[in-house]
């Protein structure tokens, strides 16, 4: 018996060590993993406005528009705008790395949602020109007041206009549209562009989940901007959605509670 009952004793600390390697080793890759999510998200939410300013900075260089005050102010006015849009993601970004452990807190405040939406849409106006498509915004709805982070809210309608023309042939076309249902304001944007198949629209939310587009136009992406806009819309209680069918377009959907 005494052997018997040494031996479960040695087994059964061989076991514990075991797991308790195991759990240190997770532990390791979980951080790591936050570490290389945060570097990735980081990266691609200054994406826009980098391009952006790329773009006005091209655009002023050009000896037609340097001569032209007004069009030079606005460029200006455009550079300073994103250069304020990524020191407020600087302390932004900062707490994405924790939406992955689920501490997220996030500050929001009482908003127009229209006033969001009309943000987001003059973002990408720059990249919507350089592709010669075009945004046209349809606002019904007639209540509009939602709790929301400006800056985050704006960079969730930023990544679905910013894909509606990233996964569009030249000149895209997209419509924005709102409207109340019940309690909530719906906010759609839809395109004409590729679509998205079946299969897919179930992993699009999923980090790092990019569907292969055979890159009629090299379309570059690190599949991390749906990720993030569900999990700020899920911050809001909201809900985002897609409707599409392969070679027609996609419309993506959020629901968001209003809060009057
Ligand atoms: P990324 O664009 O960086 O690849 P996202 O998370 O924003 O990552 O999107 C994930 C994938 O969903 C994309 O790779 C693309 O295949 C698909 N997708 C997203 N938006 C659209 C759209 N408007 N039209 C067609 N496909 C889309």
């Amino acid at each position: 018996i005494g052997i018997a009952l040494l031996a479960f004793l040695f087994t059964a600390i061989i076991i514990v060590a075991y797991y308790s390697a195991l759990n240190q080793l997770n532990k390791q890759r979980h951080i790591s993993q936050i570490k290389t999510d945060f570097i990735n998200n980081m990266t691609h939410e200054f994406k826009t406005p980098i391009a952006t300013i790329n773009l006005a900075l091209d655009a002023i260089k050009n000896p037609k528009i340097i001569e032209d005050k007004e069009k030079v102010f606005r460029y200006l006015q455009m550079i300073k705008d994103e250069n304020k849009r990524m020191h407020a993601q600087v302390e932004n970004v900062l707490r994405i790395s924790k939406l992955e452990k689920k501490e997220l807190d996030i500050k929001k405040e009482s908003h127009d949602m229209h006033d969001i939406v009309e943000e987001a849409v003059e973002h990408v106006g720059l990249i919507i020109e350089d592709r010669e498509g075009t945004i046209k915004v349809n606002l019904k709805a007639t209540k509009t007041t939602v709790l929301l982070n400006d800056v985050h809210f704006t960079n969730v309608l930023v990544n679905i206009l910013e894909n509606a023309i990233k996964y569009s042939p030249d000149k895209p076309v997209i419509t924005v549209t709102s409207e109340n249902i019940k309690n909530f304001i719906i906010i759609k944007i839809k395109d004409q562009g590729l679509g998205i198949s079946k299969v897919s629209q179930k992993k699009i939310f999923d980090k790092f989940y990019r569907e292969h587009t055979g890159d009629i136009h090299n379309v570059k992406g690190h599949g991390l901007g749906l990720a993030y806009v569900k999990r700020i819309v899920d911050d809001h209680h909201g809900e985002v959605m897609v409707e599409s069918e392969k070679g027609k377009g996609s419309t993506f959907i959020i629901k968001l509670p209003l809060i009057y």
